[in-house]
Protein backbone atom coordinates (compact mmCIF):
# COMPACT_ATOMS: atom_id res chain seq x y z
CA UNK A 1 0.00 0.00 0.00
CA UNK A 2 1.61 3.80 -0.86
CA UNK A 3 2.27 5.94 2.14
CA UNK A 4 0.75 8.89 2.85
CA UNK A 5 1.26 12.02 5.02
CA UNK A 6 -1.41 12.52 7.37
CA UNK A 7 0.03 15.82 9.80
CA UNK A 8 -2.98 14.94 11.96
CA UNK A 9 -0.90 11.80 13.12
CA UNK A 10 2.31 13.28 12.39
CA UNK A 11 3.44 10.37 10.15
CA UNK A 12 3.22 8.48 7.14
CA UNK A 13 0.27 5.93 6.82
CA UNK A 14 -0.50 3.05 4.46
CA UNK A 15 -3.34 4.31 2.08
CA UNK A 16 -4.99 2.56 -0.82
CA UNK A 17 -3.93 5.24 -3.05
CA UNK A 18 -1.02 7.75 -3.52
CA UNK A 19 -1.39 10.96 -2.43
CA UNK A 20 -3.43 13.52 -4.89
CA UNK A 21 -3.86 17.15 -3.44
CA UNK A 22 -6.98 19.65 -4.19
CA UNK A 23 -5.93 22.83 -5.01
CA UNK A 24 -8.57 23.86 -1.88
CA UNK A 25 -10.34 22.02 0.63
CA UNK A 26 -13.56 22.30 2.22
CA UNK A 27 -13.36 22.37 5.99
CA UNK A 28 -15.33 23.73 9.12
CA UNK A 29 -14.76 24.94 12.90
CA UNK A 30 -17.65 24.15 15.16
CA UNK A 31 -17.76 25.36 18.29
CA UNK A 32 -19.60 22.75 20.87
CA UNK A 33 -19.67 25.19 23.51
CA UNK A 34 -22.17 27.35 22.06
CA UNK A 35 -24.50 24.81 20.17
CA UNK A 36 -28.22 24.31 21.91
CA UNK A 37 -29.17 21.47 19.54
CA UNK A 38 -32.30 22.90 18.02
CA UNK A 39 -31.83 21.07 15.07
CA UNK A 40 -31.91 24.07 12.37
CA UNK A 41 -28.89 22.72 10.94
CA UNK A 42 -30.49 19.17 10.53
CA UNK A 43 -33.30 20.04 9.25
CA UNK A 44 -31.82 22.69 6.85
CA UNK A 45 -29.92 19.98 5.18
CA UNK A 46 -33.01 17.62 5.37
CA UNK A 47 -35.02 19.36 4.00
CA UNK A 48 -33.02 20.66 0.96
CA UNK A 49 -31.36 17.43 0.04
CA UNK A 50 -32.99 14.29 1.61
CA UNK A 51 -36.75 14.66 2.07
CA UNK A 52 -37.46 12.14 -1.07
CA UNK A 53 -39.05 8.28 -0.72
CA UNK A 54 -36.01 6.12 0.36
CA UNK A 55 -34.58 8.88 2.41
CA UNK A 56 -36.56 8.82 5.28
CA UNK A 57 -34.07 7.55 7.69
CA UNK A 58 -31.25 9.68 5.99
CA UNK A 59 -29.60 12.56 8.03
CA UNK A 60 -26.27 13.99 6.16
CA UNK A 61 -26.46 16.49 9.21
CA UNK A 62 -27.34 15.32 12.57
CA UNK A 63 -26.71 16.66 16.02
CA UNK A 64 -26.18 13.96 18.77
CA UNK A 65 -25.83 13.74 22.67
CA UNK A 66 -22.67 12.49 23.91
CA UNK A 67 -21.64 10.42 25.45
CA UNK A 68 -24.80 7.88 24.54
CA UNK A 69 -26.34 9.89 21.36
CA UNK A 70 -25.33 8.68 18.07
CA UNK A 71 -26.82 8.38 14.62
CA UNK A 72 -26.07 5.33 13.82
CA UNK A 73 -26.59 4.12 16.99
CA UNK A 74 -22.93 3.74 19.15
CA UNK A 75 -21.19 4.35 15.86
CA UNK A 76 -17.99 5.27 17.48
CA UNK A 77 -18.26 2.90 20.52
CA UNK A 78 -18.62 0.09 18.00
CA UNK A 79 -15.96 1.41 15.83
CA UNK A 80 -13.54 1.87 18.59
CA UNK A 81 -14.36 -1.74 20.06
CA UNK A 82 -12.88 -3.07 16.57
CA UNK A 83 -9.83 -1.07 16.85
CA UNK A 84 -9.12 -1.92 19.97
CA UNK A 85 -9.76 -5.62 19.59
CA UNK A 86 -6.76 -5.03 16.40
CA UNK A 87 -4.44 -3.46 18.57
CA UNK A 88 -4.84 -6.07 21.30
CA UNK A 89 -4.58 -8.82 18.35
CA UNK A 90 -1.24 -7.24 17.37
CA UNK A 91 0.19 -5.91 20.42
CA UNK A 92 0.43 -2.38 19.49
CA UNK A 93 -1.13 0.36 21.91
CA UNK A 94 -2.43 2.75 20.13
CA UNK A 95 -0.86 5.98 22.19
CA UNK A 96 0.45 9.12 21.10
CA UNK A 97 3.70 10.59 21.65
CA UNK A 98 3.51 13.86 23.98
CA UNK A 99 5.25 16.13 21.64
CA UNK A 100 2.97 18.75 20.20
CA UNK A 101 5.36 21.79 19.76
CA UNK A 102 5.74 21.03 16.20
CA UNK A 103 3.29 22.96 14.18
CA UNK A 104 3.42 19.89 11.20
CA UNK A 105 2.89 17.83 14.04
CA UNK A 106 0.16 19.50 16.32
CA UNK A 107 -0.79 16.87 18.73
CA UNK A 108 2.57 14.67 18.59
CA UNK A 109 2.58 11.11 16.68
CA UNK A 110 -0.31 8.69 16.57
CA UNK A 111 1.72 5.47 17.01
CA UNK A 112 -1.57 3.02 16.72
CA UNK A 113 -3.28 1.74 13.85
CA UNK A 114 -5.40 3.45 11.95
CA UNK A 115 -8.35 1.67 10.19
CA UNK A 116 -6.26 1.13 7.09
CA UNK A 117 -3.51 -0.31 9.36
CA UNK A 118 -5.95 -2.34 11.25
CA UNK A 119 -7.00 -3.61 7.77
CA UNK A 120 -4.26 -4.47 6.33
CA UNK A 121 -3.23 -6.80 9.35
CA UNK A 122 -6.58 -7.96 9.35
CA UNK A 123 -6.74 -12.09 8.76
CA UNK A 124 -8.47 -12.66 5.75
CA UNK A 125 -7.45 -9.43 4.69
CA UNK A 126 -10.70 -8.72 2.64
CA UNK A 127 -11.09 -4.48 3.92
CA UNK A 128 -9.72 -1.52 2.94
CA UNK A 129 -10.81 -0.75 6.45
CA UNK A 130 -11.70 -1.36 9.39
CA UNK A 131 -15.34 -1.16 9.89
CA UNK A 132 -19.01 -2.86 9.99
CA UNK A 133 -22.22 -2.24 8.56
CA UNK A 134 -24.62 -0.80 11.04
CA UNK A 135 -28.08 -2.62 11.21
CA UNK A 136 -31.20 -0.97 9.44
CA UNK A 137 -32.72 -0.29 13.09
CA UNK A 138 -29.69 1.16 13.82
CA UNK A 139 -30.78 4.09 11.74
CA UNK A 140 -33.61 4.74 12.98
CA UNK A 141 -33.45 7.79 15.59
CA UNK A 142 -31.14 10.64 14.70
CA UNK A 143 -30.83 11.93 18.54
CA UNK A 144 -31.76 8.63 21.31
CA UNK A 145 -30.81 9.51 24.65
CA UNK A 146 -31.58 13.28 24.19
CA UNK A 147 -30.16 15.13 26.80
CA UNK A 148 -29.37 12.45 29.04
CA UNK A 149 -26.27 12.73 31.00
CA UNK A 150 -23.59 9.74 32.26
CA UNK A 151 -25.98 10.19 35.83
CA UNK A 152 -28.92 9.94 34.12
CA UNK A 153 -28.63 6.83 32.75
CA UNK A 154 -29.30 3.17 34.77
CA UNK A 155 -26.53 1.59 36.44
CA UNK A 156 -24.01 -1.26 34.70
CA UNK A 157 -23.39 1.54 31.51
CA UNK A 158 -20.81 -0.27 29.08
CA UNK A 159 -18.72 2.69 28.95
CA UNK A 160 -17.99 2.15 32.96
CA UNK A 161 -19.11 5.65 33.75
CA UNK A 162 -20.82 6.84 36.79
CA UNK A 163 -23.84 5.06 36.87
CA UNK A 164 -25.50 6.68 40.31
CA UNK A 165 -27.58 9.64 39.94
CA UNK A 166 -26.37 13.33 40.84
CA UNK A 167 -26.68 14.49 44.15
CA UNK A 168 -26.39 17.40 45.70
CA UNK A 169 -24.08 19.36 47.19
CA UNK A 170 -21.76 18.07 44.18
CA UNK A 171 -23.45 18.11 40.41
CA UNK A 172 -21.46 16.49 38.13
CA UNK A 173 -23.65 15.67 35.24
CA UNK A 174 -22.42 16.70 32.08
CA UNK A 175 -23.43 16.08 28.16
CA UNK A 176 -22.75 17.90 24.57
CA UNK A 177 -24.16 17.84 21.54
CA UNK A 178 -22.03 16.43 18.47
CA UNK A 179 -22.77 18.37 15.23
CA UNK A 180 -21.87 16.10 12.39
CA UNK A 181 -22.13 15.51 8.34
CA UNK A 182 -19.45 14.02 6.32
CA UNK A 183 -16.11 15.60 7.00
CA UNK A 184 -15.15 15.29 3.16
CA UNK A 185 -11.26 13.73 4.84
CA UNK A 186 -8.33 14.24 3.32
CA UNK A 187 -7.91 9.79 2.80
CA UNK A 188 -11.71 9.05 2.91
CA UNK A 189 -12.34 6.02 4.30
CA UNK A 190 -15.51 5.42 1.84
CA UNK A 191 -13.38 6.28 -1.08
CA UNK A 192 -10.76 3.77 -0.25
CA UNK A 193 -13.33 0.61 0.38
CA UNK A 194 -15.45 1.50 -3.05
CA UNK A 195 -15.08 -1.35 -5.56
CA UNK A 196 -16.47 0.44 -8.35
CA UNK A 197 -14.38 3.45 -8.42
CA UNK A 198 -17.78 5.39 -7.89
CA UNK A 199 -16.21 8.21 -5.16
CA UNK A 200 -14.00 10.59 -5.95
CA UNK A 201 -12.50 13.75 -4.13
CA UNK A 202 -12.99 17.32 -6.22
CA UNK A 203 -9.68 18.94 -7.18
CA UNK A 204 -11.13 22.41 -6.99
CA UNK A 205 -12.20 22.28 -3.53
CA UNK A 206 -12.08 18.47 -1.94
CA UNK A 207 -15.44 17.58 -1.76
CA UNK A 208 -15.90 13.92 -1.42
CA UNK A 209 -18.82 12.75 -4.35
CA UNK A 210 -20.04 9.24 -4.88
CA UNK A 211 -21.48 9.09 -8.71
CA UNK A 212 -24.67 8.01 -8.66
CA UNK A 213 -24.03 6.31 -12.00
CA UNK A 214 -21.06 4.08 -10.98
CA UNK A 215 -22.47 3.30 -7.77
CA UNK A 216 -23.89 -0.35 -7.76
CA UNK A 217 -24.73 -0.11 -4.26
CA UNK A 218 -22.56 -2.54 -2.59
CA UNK A 219 -22.30 -0.52 0.63
CA UNK A 220 -18.57 -0.72 0.95
CA UNK A 221 -18.14 2.93 1.17
CA UNK A 222 -21.19 2.18 4.12
CA UNK A 223 -19.04 -0.06 6.19
CA UNK A 224 -15.50 1.58 5.61
CA UNK A 225 -16.57 5.41 6.40
CA UNK A 226 -15.36 5.67 10.26
CA UNK A 227 -17.97 8.51 10.82
CA UNK A 228 -20.81 6.69 9.16
CA UNK A 229 -21.64 9.42 6.92
CA UNK A 230 -22.24 7.79 3.54
CA UNK A 231 -26.13 6.24 3.46
CA UNK A 232 -27.78 3.31 1.39
CA UNK A 233 -30.75 4.62 -0.34
CA UNK A 234 -32.76 1.33 -0.72
CA UNK A 235 -35.47 3.08 -3.29
CA UNK A 236 -32.59 3.78 -5.78
CA UNK A 237 -30.04 0.76 -4.76
CA UNK A 238 -27.36 3.44 -4.25
CA UNK A 239 -25.60 5.18 -1.81
CA UNK A 240 -25.60 8.44 -1.13
CA UNK A 241 -23.27 11.40 1.17
CA UNK A 242 -23.13 14.76 2.12
CA UNK A 243 -22.49 17.18 -1.41
CA UNK A 244 -21.30 19.69 1.10
CA UNK A 245 -24.18 21.74 -1.14
CA UNK A 246 -21.37 22.22 -4.01
CA UNK A 247 -23.84 24.72 -5.93
CA UNK A 248 -23.08 26.93 -3.24
CA UNK A 249 -19.61 26.38 -2.96
CA UNK A 250 -19.33 27.35 -6.53
CA UNK A 251 -21.13 30.55 -6.38
CA UNK A 252 -23.65 29.13 -8.24
CA UNK A 253 -27.06 29.48 -5.67
CA UNK A 254 -28.71 33.35 -7.09
CA UNK A 255 -28.00 34.43 -3.40
CA UNK A 256 -24.44 33.73 -3.39
CA UNK A 257 -23.26 37.04 -5.91
CA UNK A 258 -20.79 34.28 -7.77
CA UNK A 259 -18.84 33.88 -5.12
CA UNK A 260 -18.45 30.49 -2.58
CA UNK A 261 -21.30 30.71 -0.42
CA UNK A 262 -21.73 28.66 3.06
CA UNK A 263 -24.18 25.71 2.65
CA UNK A 264 -27.32 25.07 4.40
CA UNK A 265 -26.41 23.23 7.08
CA UNK A 266 -24.32 26.08 8.02
CA UNK A 267 -25.91 28.97 6.92
CA UNK A 268 -28.93 28.22 8.96
CA UNK A 269 -27.32 27.67 12.48
CA UNK A 270 -28.86 30.22 15.03
CA UNK A 271 -26.55 29.18 17.68
CA UNK A 272 -23.51 30.66 15.78
CA UNK A 273 -21.75 27.41 16.50
CA UNK A 274 -20.56 27.39 12.94
CA UNK A 275 -17.70 28.96 10.75
CA UNK A 276 -17.22 26.72 7.37
CA UNK A 277 -14.38 27.79 4.97
CA UNK A 278 -12.26 26.56 2.40
CA UNK A 279 -8.25 26.63 2.77
CA UNK A 280 -5.60 26.37 0.52
CA UNK A 281 -3.43 23.50 0.19
CA UNK A 282 -0.13 23.13 -0.89
CA UNK A 283 0.83 20.47 -3.32
CA UNK A 284 2.73 18.39 -1.24
CA UNK A 285 -1.32 18.50 0.78
CA UNK A 286 0.23 20.44 3.82
CA UNK A 287 -2.37 23.39 4.47
CA UNK A 288 -0.40 26.54 2.90
CA UNK A 289 0.22 29.13 5.81
CA UNK A 290 -2.75 31.35 5.72
CA UNK A 291 -3.19 32.59 9.24
CA UNK A 292 -5.68 35.69 7.61
CA UNK A 293 -7.63 32.52 6.43
CA UNK A 294 -9.99 32.11 9.95
CA UNK A 295 -10.03 28.06 9.54
CA UNK A 296 -6.56 27.86 8.96
CA UNK A 297 -5.95 30.53 11.97
CA UNK A 298 -8.03 28.36 14.50
CA UNK A 299 -6.81 25.22 13.61
CA UNK A 300 -3.23 25.71 12.70
CA UNK A 301 -2.26 28.65 14.33
CA UNK A 302 -4.54 29.40 17.74
CA UNK A 303 -4.87 24.93 18.10
CA UNK A 304 -8.23 25.85 19.25
CA UNK A 305 -9.82 23.56 17.11
CA UNK A 306 -10.13 20.03 16.80
CA UNK A 307 -10.79 17.15 14.71
CA UNK A 308 -12.98 14.03 15.42
CA UNK A 309 -11.65 10.89 16.10
CA UNK A 310 -8.09 11.61 14.39
CA UNK A 311 -6.94 8.38 15.44
CA UNK A 312 -8.93 6.52 12.61
CA UNK A 313 -6.62 8.15 9.82
CA UNK A 314 -8.61 9.89 7.38
CA UNK A 315 -7.80 13.25 8.18
CA UNK A 316 -10.85 14.52 8.67
CA UNK A 317 -11.87 18.26 7.86
CA UNK A 318 -14.55 18.86 10.39
CA UNK A 319 -12.66 20.61 13.36
CA UNK A 320 -13.93 21.28 16.90
CA UNK A 321 -13.70 23.55 19.74
CA UNK A 322 -14.11 20.65 22.77
CA UNK A 323 -16.90 21.40 25.42
CA UNK A 324 -15.09 23.03 28.84
CA UNK A 325 -17.16 20.49 31.10
CA UNK A 326 -16.93 17.43 29.66
CA UNK A 327 -14.49 14.80 31.27
CA UNK A 328 -10.99 15.20 29.82
CA UNK A 329 -10.14 11.23 29.21
CA UNK A 330 -13.31 10.84 27.33
CA UNK A 331 -12.26 14.24 25.32
CA UNK A 332 -8.59 13.00 24.73
CA UNK A 333 -10.31 9.86 23.02
CA UNK A 334 -12.61 11.73 21.26
CA UNK A 335 -10.63 14.53 19.71
CA UNK A 336 -7.02 13.41 20.41
CA UNK A 337 -4.68 14.96 22.96
CA UNK A 338 -4.96 18.68 21.36
CA UNK A 339 -7.71 19.15 23.89
CA UNK A 340 -6.47 20.58 27.03
CA UNK A 341 -4.18 23.46 24.86
CA UNK A 342 -7.12 23.90 23.18
CA UNK A 343 -10.02 24.62 25.94
CA UNK A 344 -7.00 26.34 28.17
CA UNK A 345 -6.54 28.35 24.84
CA UNK A 346 -10.50 28.71 24.82
CA UNK A 347 -11.22 29.84 28.08
CA UNK A 348 -8.79 32.56 27.92
CA UNK A 349 -8.89 33.79 24.76
CA UNK A 350 -6.03 35.64 22.69
CA UNK A 351 -7.00 39.18 21.58
CA UNK A 352 -6.79 38.06 18.13
CA UNK A 353 -8.81 34.61 18.94
CA UNK A 354 -11.72 37.00 20.79
CA UNK A 355 -12.16 38.90 17.66
CA UNK A 356 -12.13 35.60 14.88
CA UNK A 357 -14.59 34.00 17.54
CA UNK A 358 -17.29 36.85 15.87
CA UNK A 359 -17.31 35.51 12.67
CA UNK A 360 -18.75 32.63 13.30
CA UNK A 361 -22.24 32.54 11.35
CA UNK A 362 -21.45 36.47 10.90
CA UNK A 363 -21.97 35.75 6.72
CA UNK A 364 -23.67 33.78 4.27
CA UNK A 365 -20.67 34.10 2.25
CA UNK A 366 -17.54 32.69 2.64
CA UNK A 367 -15.05 33.86 4.26
CA UNK A 368 -11.62 33.94 2.97
CA UNK A 369 -10.06 36.60 4.89
CA UNK A 370 -9.93 38.46 7.95
CA UNK A 371 -8.16 41.91 9.45
CA UNK A 372 -8.72 43.34 13.23
CA UNK A 373 -8.48 46.76 13.49
CA UNK A 374 -7.67 47.60 17.25
CA UNK A 375 -10.43 49.19 19.30
CA UNK A 376 -10.43 50.48 23.52
CA UNK A 377 -9.65 48.11 26.64
CA UNK A 378 -12.97 47.48 27.72
CA UNK A 379 -12.48 44.78 30.63
CA UNK A 380 -9.64 43.27 33.24
CA UNK A 381 -10.18 40.21 35.04
CA UNK A 382 -8.45 37.35 36.36
CA UNK A 383 -8.16 33.44 34.28
CA UNK A 384 -6.91 30.64 36.23
CA UNK A 385 -4.38 32.95 38.04
CA UNK A 386 -3.54 34.64 35.25
CA UNK A 387 -4.61 38.11 34.47
CA UNK A 388 -6.90 38.87 31.05
CA UNK A 389 -7.77 41.58 29.36
CA UNK A 390 -10.69 42.47 26.85
CA UNK A 391 -10.60 44.72 24.13
CA UNK A 392 -12.94 45.84 22.11
CA UNK A 393 -12.04 45.40 18.48
CA UNK A 394 -13.66 44.97 14.92
CA UNK A 395 -12.80 42.33 12.90
CA UNK A 396 -13.55 42.28 9.48
CA UNK A 397 -13.82 39.39 7.12
CA UNK A 398 -13.55 39.66 3.33
CA UNK A 399 -15.10 36.91 0.36
CA UNK A 400 -13.09 35.44 -1.97
CA UNK A 401 -13.25 38.47 -4.20
CA UNK A 402 -11.34 40.27 -1.59
CA UNK A 403 -14.88 41.94 -0.69
CA UNK A 404 -15.71 43.29 2.80
CA UNK A 405 -19.04 41.21 3.79
CA UNK A 406 -18.47 41.40 7.53
CA UNK A 407 -17.83 43.61 9.97
CA UNK A 408 -18.42 43.25 13.77
CA UNK A 409 -17.07 44.30 17.40
CA UNK A 410 -16.10 42.45 20.47
CA UNK A 411 -18.46 44.20 22.40
CA UNK A 412 -22.39 44.13 20.68
CA UNK A 413 -23.69 47.95 19.84
CA UNK A 414 -26.29 48.68 22.39
CA UNK A 415 -29.37 50.10 19.97
CA UNK A 416 -31.97 52.31 22.30
CA UNK A 417 -34.86 52.51 20.89
CA UNK A 418 -37.21 56.15 20.28
CA UNK A 419 -38.75 56.71 23.59
CA UNK A 420 -42.14 56.95 22.51
CA UNK A 421 -42.40 53.41 21.04
CA UNK A 422 -39.78 51.25 23.44
CA UNK A 423 -41.57 48.57 22.59
CA UNK A 424 -42.68 48.59 19.16
CA UNK A 425 -40.71 46.26 16.73
S1 LIG B 1 -28.36 24.75 14.10
FE1 LIG B 1 -26.46 25.25 15.21
S2 LIG B 1 -27.13 25.47 17.37
FE2 LIG B 1 -28.76 24.37 16.29
S3 LIG B 1 -28.26 22.20 16.57
FE3 LIG B 1 -27.34 22.81 14.62
S4 LIG B 1 -25.23 23.36 15.18
FE4 LIG B 1 -26.41 23.34 17.09
S1 LIG C 1 -16.61 11.30 6.59
FE1 LIG C 1 -16.98 9.26 5.72
S2 LIG C 1 -18.26 9.65 3.93
FE2 LIG C 1 -17.24 11.58 4.44
S3 LIG C 1 -15.34 11.62 3.22
FE3 LIG C 1 -14.84 10.79 5.28
S4 LIG C 1 -14.96 8.59 5.00
FE4 LIG C 1 -16.10 9.48 3.25
S1 LIG D 1 -23.11 20.64 3.68
FE1 LIG D 1 -25.11 20.63 2.59
S2 LIG D 1 -25.38 18.50 2.02
FE2 LIG D 1 -23.77 18.50 3.60
S3 LIG D 1 -24.82 18.17 5.58
FE3 LIG D 1 -24.68 20.40 5.26
S4 LIG D 1 -26.60 20.99 4.24
FE4 LIG D 1 -26.37 18.76 4.04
Amino acid sequence: MPEVRNWQLGRTMAYPYPEHHPDWQFAFVFNINRCIACQTCSLACKSTWTFSKGQEAMWWNNVETKPYGGYPASWDVRLLALLDEAHQAAGIEAAWTSDTTDREAPYGTFEGLTIFEAAARGQPQQQQALGYLPADEEWRAPNIFEDVTPEGRPAKDSLGLQAEGATLPEHVAWFFYLQRLCNHCTYPGCLAACPRKAIYKRPEDGVVLIDQARCRGYRKCVEACPYKKSMYRPTTRVSEKCVACYPRLEGADPASDGVPMETRCMAACPGRIRLQGLVPIGPDGSWADDPQNPVTFLVRHEQVALPLYPQFGTEPNGFYIPPRWAPRPYLRQMFGPGVDRAIERYRAPSRELLAVLQLFRASQRVIFRFEIEEGPRVFETEIDGKPWTMYDDTVIGFDKMGREVVRLSVEEPIHQRPAPHPNSI
